[in-house]
């Protein structure tokens, strides 16, 4: 078993880490790591006398292991301060972490819809799994699932508190961290047992991959992991495996900008609500007086205050949040409006996003917004929510008459 963690960069900083963790691992001169497409490896000539080739050689098969994985999987298990394996995506991590604990009773958070499919599917084949929430007691509860920032509305639980309840129950806290990846939250500080990212998210960021990351706190089940990996064919694939590396690269810098841009917005949309509810505000001009009119509601981690956040969220919060309108139709009306953000699904990436997640997950309310803040200035985007919703007060206005 090769060890991936690699200690000479443990105390360095996120970017560091990501640049320089595995380079280690490679076998060629390049300075970038070459992408490697091959499926089959040559075998070693003379060791192939026993049925033991695994051990006398690390690459056979790529479904096994093939060296960019190798090397994003030390980069990640760096970043992550733990043991990372790599999935073809988020979903298929989550049944990954589901076939090595074997639970009997889950107990989940609010949590991004696709998941609860999973936990369906997983039912299915296991029989009888109960599910229950995360919110109420843990007898009998083998594993507690917990997303931390919320999708869709980026508000964050404090997780050392549900690792205490867990552990109490002596049950297992799985925690997914899609929304505030390194350097926003590190979940093993405030106890998590397993961590989940979809890289197609935050990690991958620029939404060109589909990945999924386990972080485990010991080797032991990340080397179980990678057997269900290669017994059912899993992994992602070479270029997505070799995408996620190069994006990791910039991972530091990506979302502690994001980050900061969103809270800017959060905050700006918060005064314009405010400010048509009550006459003791400031906003920005008086332009601005009735863009609030029609905002019902903005929530983020920022707006939150609750205690666990500054140690939970050492360079701040996601760049995920929501937006809640009177209607759907005002909703909606928003969505199409904006311009900088484009109107599609997902999140994390460098392009601003802004989905109606209703039409996807039945149970999202149809007057809110879920807004993923990219790249683009927060002046750029600011602007654009200025314009949708003047229209939107204009289209409202006129309708009336
Ligand atoms: C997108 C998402 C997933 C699923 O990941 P995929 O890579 O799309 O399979 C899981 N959890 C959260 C919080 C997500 O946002």
């Amino acid at each position: 078993m090769v060890e991936l963690k690699n200690p000479l960069y443990a105390n360095m900083s996120l970017s560091t880490q990501t640049l320089h963790a595995s380079k280690h691992l490679l076998e060629t001169p390049e300075v970038s790591p070459p992408i490697g497409v091959t499926t089959t490896f040559l075998y070693k000539k003379d060791s192939m006398e026993a049925n033991n080739y695994g051990a006398s050689q690390r690459y056979v098969y790529s479904r096994e292991g093939r060296p960019n994985t190798t090397q994003v999987e030390s980069t990640l298990s760096t970043a992550m301060e733990g043991h990372a394996v790599v999935f073809g995506s988020g979903l298929t991590a989550a049944l990954a972490i589901l076939l090595h604990f074997k639970p009997k009773k889950v107990a989940i958070g609010d949590s991004y819809f696709g998941i609860r499919r999973v936990l369906a599917q997983y039912s299915a084949v296991a029989g009888n799994v109960q599910v229950v929430s995360a919110e109420c007691g843990y007898e009998g509860v083998d594993l507690v699932w917990l997303e931390s920032p919320v999708n869709p509305t980026g508000e964050i639980k404090d997780i050392s508190c549900y690792a205490l309840r867990a552990h109490a129950a002596g049950a297992k806290l799985v925690v997914d961290a899609t929304l505030a990846p390194p350097p926003l939250s590190y979940p093993f500080r405030q106890g998590a047992d397993v961590v989940i990212h979809s890289a197609s998210k935050y990690l991958g960021g620029h939404e060109d991959l589909l990945a999924g990351v386990v972080v485990s706190r010991g080797p032991a089940m990340a080397e179980d992991l990678r057997r269900t990996r290669s017994a059912l064919g899993l992994g992602a694939g070479s270029l997505e495996t070799w995408l996620l590396q190069r994006s990791l690269a910039t991972l530091s810098v990506r979302v502690v900008q994001q980050a900061k841009t969103a809270a800017r917005l959060v905050a700006l949309l918060e005064s314009f609500r405010r400010c048509a509810v009550s006459s003791a505000c400031h906003v920005p001009s008086a332009a601005d007086l009735a863009l609030g009119r029609r905002l019902a509601a903005v929530r983020h981690a920022s707006l939150q205050q609750v205690p666990c956040a500054e140690a939970q969220h050492p360079n701040g919060f996601g760049a995920v949040f929501s937006v809640y309108f009177a209607s759907k139709t005002q909703a909606l009306f928003v969505a199409k409006q904006l311009r900088l953000h484009a109107f599609a699904t997902s999140l994390g990436g460098v392009h601003s996003l802004v989905d109606w997640r209703h039409a996807m997950d039945a149970t999202s309310e149809p007057t809110m917004l879920r807004v993923s803040i990219g790249l683009e200035s927060f002046d750029d985007l600011a602007a654009d929510w200025r314009q949708a919703l003047t229209a939107l007060d204009a289209h409202e206005c006129a309708s009336k008459l």
